[in-house]
């Protein structure tokens, strides 16, 4: 349909003149990464009045939780049929906000754990609205490229974007990247796996298929097993778990490694959706009945697990994990398995139901820097025991952490803050039990 005016045919010439400035940002505290646990950070240092700047590479907020499909919370609750939830601040709000939408599914286990899937639409609505609302001021499609560093001290961040560069400027930074990005950019010692990668998987969402068939877990699993040279399998084992009454399911059948190499990682991306597919013909094939009709709605970005994290003042062990060991400057707590993900399979070494691991503060400061705290995937542990502290609850726990020992410190240093204060702020996440 034609307009009712006058059409526009108005131009104005522009030229880009000299070199671009970077555009000037200046916070309190600025926080690299907007998965779960830079989300955390970032709204609770908003929340104590602290202005903030949570930047991320990725288009969109919310990081793997949102943008690779992971769909389920674990580590939130503590084990066994007595289960209480162990973290709390946005962890709350986003557990009452998706459960009046609708959007979350409990899976208890009254054995071992509990498991909370929720729609990755529907949180990534939901972390876009509560960053808005805390007045975080968000940018995304941002690189960072540069860490300005003077002596103990970082002092700003500089980043491209396909518009322009950006300087954010800051009195404390948490390092949410999940690669330990600032950190290494930063010069500070990072720490890899050495024995072996730990592997990624390519999350995929299938739509049509018929849940009141659908295979036991068990079942899939031992049938995965049998038939992976069938149809090609890398992954023998995992799973896929229905939404119920949304005639969809959350597959989590892929082993992919996610090496720190541009080039490499676009191969393995690719890789993992080719696994994926292979995964969906087996279904299709030995469950017509449940996945005969069953079309893939979305594939997530690579799901990324363990890559590189920082050196921090204290280095968590899988023995600390398994003894439960509480540390004087505990920050954060999880029941969750050692979940060690390696090609065929993975480890998994579940705990009983009156087993807590905390995590301290010193695994959350590398000691070369006072206005740095890392939050997520990247803290110090050795690979097994940060397979158990890395999963969403925990990283929620630390990003809150992060937010409050920046607050605590201001422009002093991180190394200095009153720990019992800290844990005051934080006792929720700490000693809570119902
Ligand atoms: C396949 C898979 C399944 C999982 N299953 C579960 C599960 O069921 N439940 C659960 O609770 N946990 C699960 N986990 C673990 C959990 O999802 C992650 O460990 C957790 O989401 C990590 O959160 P994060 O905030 O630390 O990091 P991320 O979510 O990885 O966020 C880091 C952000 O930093 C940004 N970034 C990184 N580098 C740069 C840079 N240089 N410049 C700009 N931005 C940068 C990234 O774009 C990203 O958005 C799973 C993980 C994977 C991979």
């Amino acid at each position: 349909m034609a307009l009712d005016r006058k059409a526009r045919t108005g131009t104005r010439m522009v030229r880009c003149e000299g070199a671009p400035r970077p555009q000037p940002v200046n916070v309190d505290i600025c926080v690299l990464g907007a998965g779960i646990a830079g989300v955390s950070a970032a709204i609770e240092a908003a929340r104590l009045g602290r202005s903030v700047a949570l930047v991320d590479g990725q288009p969109a907020l919310g990081g793997q939780a949102v943008n690779s499909i992971i769909g389920t919370f674990v580590g939130l609750f503590s084990n066994g049929p007595n289960a209480y939830q162990l973290t709390h601040g946005i962890a709350d709000d986003i557990l009452r906000d998706l459960g009046d939408k609708g959007a979350l599914h409990y899976r208890r286990n009254p054995q071992h754990t509990t498991v909370v899937m929720y729609d990755e639409v529907a949180l990534g609505r939901w972390v876009e609205q509560a960053v808005l609302k805390a007045g975080v001021k968000s940018i995304t499609g941002a690189i960072l490229r540069g860490v300005v560093r003077d002596g103990r001290r970082i002092r700003a961040l500089d980043f491209a974007t396909r518009y322009a560069d950006v300087r954010v400027t800051a009195a404390g930074f948490v390092d949410a990247s999940g690669d330990a990005a600032l950190a290494w950019q930063a010069g500070l010692p990072c720490q890899e796996a050495d024995e072996g990668p730990v592997y990624g998987t390519q999350m995929v969402v299938l739509e049509g298929i018929d849940e009141a068939n659908l295979p036991a877990r068990e079942e899939l699993a031992e049938r995965q097993k049998k038939v992976v040279e069938k149809y090609g399998l890398v992954r023998q084992d995992g799973f896929a778990f229905a939404f119920p009454g949304r005639g969809t399911a959350l597959v989590n059948m892929t082993h992919v490694e996610t090496p720190l190499d541009p080039i490499a990682v676009t191969q393995r991306t690719i890789e993992g959706k080719a696994q994926a597919d292979e995964v969906v013909h087996m279904l299709k094939s030995e469950y017509p009945k449940a996945f005969g009709k069953a079309r893939v709605r979305a594939y997530g970005a690579l799901g990324v697990r363990q890559t590189r994290w920082i050196v921090g003042r204290h280095h968590l062990t899988v023995d600390e994990v398994r003894a439960g060991t509480r540390f004087p400057d505990a920050v954060a707590r999880t029941s969750w398995p050692i979940e060690l993900h390696e090609r065929e399979g993975y480890i998994w070494e579940p705990f009983g139901p009156d087993h807590i691991h905390y995590v301290p503060f010193g695994s959350l400061t590398p000691p070369d820097a006072d206005n740095l705290v890392a939050a997520g995937r990247c803290i110090d542990a050795d690979t097994a025991a940060l397979s158990s502290v890395r999963v969403m609850g925990p990283c929620i726990a630390m990003g809150a952490a992060a937010a409050h020992a920046l607050d605590l410190a201001g422009s002093g240093s991180v190394h200095q803050i009153d720990i019992g204060a800290l844990q005051g702020r934080l006792k929720d996440n700490l000693t809570r039990t119902g």
